[in-house]
């Protein structure tokens, strides 16, 4: 393509103050700045700090990528200074105040994009900050929406609102058949992302009512999945909602080198990822069970122990990470009284902190990985060729679930039935989903030798090449970053023809 057409082209970055949105959402931008493309990332100070060092480079070896902070309106948003991110909000209370925040970033995001040179052609905005699609309006900027999932769950959301089929039945333990799949899928209602089963507070429902409308009037959507991995949902949902569709993943395959991988994500400048590397090379391939919740994740002490016993119990090595600051001090006392860490020394690994997820994954030690089914970590997961232990809590979880299990075959349930929304967990008791002779049967189903396990293995292997084809030159999702700029050259009327 015309160098001097795409230095033409201005694309604008706005993503969601989570890491999990942040993270995939960066590494678009680093996608798309590799092909000549100037790409501005806007985001807030602290949660910049996750992904500076990454930029810095890209930017040292000429990459036309730039980072622009605005400040987060903590006290007019009434959040505790500190606190930038959904990740970090000291109480879930203050959800309603969170996308008030965003809201309040209207104005510097307007600010700034009058200043921005060349001016923006695009904004790809994450579609949970609603106020972008007043933005694109006042400077007639075609909005693309960045959908953290993938094109399964976006077709199961659209044929369950266009069907009302969760609305025949009212029991949380009813079956639904997702209609118009190509699979047959069933889900219990309240596996349901919460937008099929709102609670009480209706300041929150009218905010994710307003985030799903503000859905059609986007310009199109990138979806960080690649063909090969779901070319029957892609096409379907493509199909029935018409909309413009850009699978451009998996994106975190752009971190190529080790040090983009330990870093990724990572506030702390001082974390030692060899430690982790250490360890993994110590033990045969395919032999340590990795072991991660999300960036988000509030799960109860009592549901951490009996994880923690059923790794213990299954004797085999493990990395675990424990995040998230809920009821954190009753876990860190059982940890330590009961002597659990002391017990697995050597065997089992904890991280505290942020872990070095991409880079663990990729390492050959690695037999399994026990997620939460983020699709970020499900994905992670299917592009390192990893078999998957499935333990989903709320949001998107359940469906990637589905892909993992039903869908590619590669993945086995830990057995969670019931939802436990975010942010909801003090009115489910303790919060235990699941006991520790799930997770050890779970682990056991995938680790080890047998005919079952061997092809599952295959299977979960034959993702690793098929992803990497993806993303480069070639590729369908190589192809689909040149459809997305020459579409966006087209709108813009910068195109040859
Ligand atoms: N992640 C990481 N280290 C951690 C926790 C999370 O690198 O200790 C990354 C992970 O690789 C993924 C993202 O954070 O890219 C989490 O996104 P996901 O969609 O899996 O789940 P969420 O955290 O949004 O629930």
């Amino acid at each position: 393509m015309d160098s001097t057409l795409l230095s033409n082209l201005h694309f604008v970055f706005i993503p969601f103050l989570a890491p999990g949105h942040i993270l995939p959402m960066v590494d678009i931008a680093k996608l798309l700045a590799k092909r000549n493309v100037k790409v501005t990332i806007i985001t807030t100070p602290l949660n910049s700090i996750q992904f500076k060092s990454s930029i810095e480079r890209e930017i040292e070896s000429g990459s036309p990528i730039e980072l622009h902070i605005v400040e987060f309106p903590n006290a007019e948003a009434g959040i505790p200074e500190g606190s930038e991110s959904l990740e970090t909000m000291p109480s879930m209370d203050l959800k309603t105040n969170f996308f008030k925040a965003l809201d309040i970033l209207q104005k510097p995001i307007e600010e700034l994009l009058e200043k921005l040179s060349p001016s923006p052609c695009c904004i790809v905005s994450d579609k949970n900050i609603p106020c972008v699609a007043d933005i694109s309006i006042k400077f007639k900027l075609p909005r693309i929406l960045f959908d953290g999932t993938n094109c399964f769950n976006l077709l199961c959301n659209h044929n369950l609102h266009t069907s009302k089929v969760y609305e025949t039945v009212s029991d949380p333990d009813s079956l639904i058949v997702v209609p118009g799949l190509p699979h047959r899928i069933e889900m219990r209602k309240s596996q349901l992302p919460v937008i099929f089963t709102p609670g009480p507070d209706k300041e929150l429902n009218a905010i994710r009512e307003r985030i799903r409308t503000s859905e059609a009037t986007s310009y199109g959507i990138l979806v960080n999945t690649f063909e090969d991995l779901e070319g029957e949902y892609v096409k379907e949902y493509q199909r029935v909602t018409g909309h413009k569709v850009w699978c451009v993943g998996p994106v975190s395959l752009t971190n190529k080198d080790d040090l983009d991988k330990a870093q990724r994500g990572n506030k702390s400048t001082t974390t030692d990822e060899s430690q982790y590397v250490n360890f993994l090379d110590s033990w045969p391939p395919c032999s340590v069970v990795y072991v991660c919740l999300g960036s988000l994740n509030r799960v109860t002490p009592e549901q951490l122990k009996e994880i923690g016993f059923g790794l213990e119990a299954t004797k085999r090595p493990f990395i675990w990470v424990l995040r998230g600051a809920y009821r954190r001090d009753e876990l860190e006392n059982w940890l330590i009284e009961d002597g659990f860490e002391e017990r697995l020394k050597g065997r089992g690994i904890l991280i505290r902190g942020w872990a070095p997820q991409v880079l663990i994954l990729s390492h050959k030690a690695i037999g399994a990985f026990l997620t939460h089914c983020g699709w970020n970590s499900t994905l992670e997961g299917i592009c390192a060729g990893v078999p998957l232990i499935t333990f989903p809590m709320f949001a998107d979880q359940f469906y990637n679930e589905k892909v993992a299990v039903q869908v590619l075959e590669t993945g086995v349930r830990v057995g969670v039935e019931n939802s436990i929304h975010f942010g909801d967990e003090d009115k489910f008791g303790d919060g235990v989903l699941v006991n520790r002779d799930n997770v050890k049967e779970a682990i056991e189903k995938v680790m080890g030798e047998g005919e079952v396990k061997d092809k599952r293995r295959e299977r979960a292997r034959k993702y690793v090449e098929l992803a990497k084809n993806a993303i480069e030159e070639g590729g369908s999702s190589y192809h689909n970053m040149s459809m997305l700029i020459e579409e966006i050259m087209h709108v813009k009327g910068l195109n040859q023809n």
